[in-house]
């Protein structure tokens, strides 16, 4: 008997590596979860908003009904905040389906999508699954070669991906030079600017792309309540582009992608602002505490300006195991080509402080 045959791109797609489950480990080395760190997913230490909490229990006495598949009020609360029109916002089940959405909406098989080496891994994947090819353009330094990808631009691209900050590098493309680069790219071609750890950045870093959104048609910027506002388990992420765009992206989506609850915690946790600086401001101290730590051991790393770091290790593989062996979950990346990295999310003070610890008998007993 045989079974149904995949399409040969379907076939060759290299499934999405997440970070290993803190249960999983726990099953595996039969320790208990409360002793366990997981600093793999880029996930917030702090939990959510204690508004987004409260929001989640009332919204939970709703769920025998169906959502608002138009997600009226999340995106009031989106259009004021980021001073969009209502048109201009497209809902994603997290904004990885944003990202699909848009592969699915404008790549036919045939058609190119450019995306950096060590980018997101999302990118190749919603592009292989329609069918269309991935241009990968060596990164420069880590970090995406805008002049590079402006070269790589053919008259089957239509869509390009670009992270930042980029994860799992954590590097930051300069706004000059993001600028220059939407000024050069052909307006047939959609940019899909990935934003999903603009909460990390600091006030002078922090992105101005939703200003330039009257100028540039073809710009797509999303965004996600998954990280900073550490709503991941909920999958809820947004879109904001062109009126046209989001509009064509809303023919694709499915109608009721983003559920009640993950509604209802995003409306409150837009608004507790307090709980978004408590979260930069524990990153930025968990950041200095790591990367104190890998100076102290002579590792290199490659400056972050998310809430991971990539730090470079001999025998990382091995080390990986070993770390996982005493409790602590990072994230390998060599399905990134950056086989001798970890990725570290930052943690609480106590879990960053295991995870040094834990790393540093690994290399001194190596
Ligand atoms: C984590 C991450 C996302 C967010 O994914 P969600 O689907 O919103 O959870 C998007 N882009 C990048 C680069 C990320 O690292």
């Amino acid at each position: 008997m045989t079974t149904p045959q995949a399409p040969h791109y379907i076939q060759s797609i290299a499934p999405y590596q997440g970070g290993k489950p803190i249960t999983e480990l726990a099953r595996e080395i039969g320790l208990k979860v409360e002793h366990i760190v997981k600093l793999a997913s880029n996930e917030n230490p702090l939990g959510i908003s204690p508004k987004a909490d409260y929001a989640i229990q009332e919204s939970i006495f709703e769920i025998a009904r169906y959502p608002d598949g138009n997600a009226f009020e999340l995106r009031s609360a989106i259009s004021q905040k980021f001073k969009v029109a209502p048109e201009q916002i497209v809902f994603g089940n997290g904004s990885n389906d944003i990202l699909e959405l848009a592969a699915r909406t404008y790549l036919t098989p045939g058609d190119e999508a450019i995306y950096s080496q060590h980018a997101f891994a999302v990118y190749p994947l919603v592009t292989q699954a329609v069918g269309a090819t991935g241009v990968v353009v060596p990164a420069k330094n880590f970090s995406h070669d805008l002049s590079g990808m402006l070269a790589a631009i053919s008259n089957k691209t239509k869509i390009i991906f670009i992270a930042n900050p980029n994860n799992p590098t954590g590097t930051l493309l300069a706004k000059d030079d993001l600028y220059a680069f939407l000024k050069q790219v052909p307006t047939h071609i959609l940019v899909l600017l990935d934003e999903a750890y603009d909460e990390y950045l600091s006030a002078e870093h922090k992105s101005e792309a939703i200003n330039w959104l009257h100028e540039f048609d073809n710009l797509l910027i999303s965004r996600t309540f998954s990280k900073a506002y550490g709503l991941a388990g909920l999958r809820v992420g947004f879109g904001l582009g062109h009126p046209q765009v989001v509009d064509m992206l809303n023919r694709v989506r499915q109608p009721f992608n983003v559920n009640s609850i993950a509604q209802a915690a995003a409306i409150a946790s837009l608004a507790d602002e307090d709980f978004v600086a408590r979260s930069y401001a524990l990153n930025q101290a968990g950041m200095l505490q790591i990367t104190t730590g890998f100076d102290a051991l002579g590792l290199s790393y490659i400056p972050s300006f998310a809430n991971f770091v990539s730090v470079k290790i001999p025998n990382a593989a091995q080390v990986n195991r070993q770390l996982l062996q005493k409790g602590v979950i990072v994230r390998p990346v060599a399905n990134y080509e950056m086989p001798d990295y970890l990725r570290v999310s930052v943690g609480l003070f106590a879990e960053n402080a295991k995870f040094l610890q834990v790393l540093t008998e690994i290399i001194k007993s190596a």
